[in-house]
């Protein structure tokens, strides 16, 4: 079974850094222009419940959690 896996659209962020502050092991962000960086695409079992809370936060939509569904491929 695949993991979820998250996606980070920089196009999209406006540097509001909720995801960094809700889920610090998962996301960051970039000095300069304080835009999300995503650490971990396929985040630990212990990391998940942290990143979906960033994704429901975050102001801009620009993070997202791909759930793997059934019939995925590996
Ligand atoms: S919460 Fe959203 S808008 Fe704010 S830094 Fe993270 S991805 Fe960007």
């Amino acid at each position: 079974m695949s993991a979820p896996r998250l996606s980070a659209d920089r196009a999209r962020c406006i540097g509001a850094g909720m995801c960094a502050m809700t889920a610090p092991d998962v996301f960051d962000q970039d000095p300069d222009e304080g835009l999300v960086l995503l650490l971990h695409a396929e985040p630990p079992a212990a990391h998940r419940t942290a990143a979906r809370m960033a994704v429901g936060v975050c102001p801009s939509g620009a993070i997202a959690l791909h759930e793997p569904q059934p019939g995925d491929l590996a």
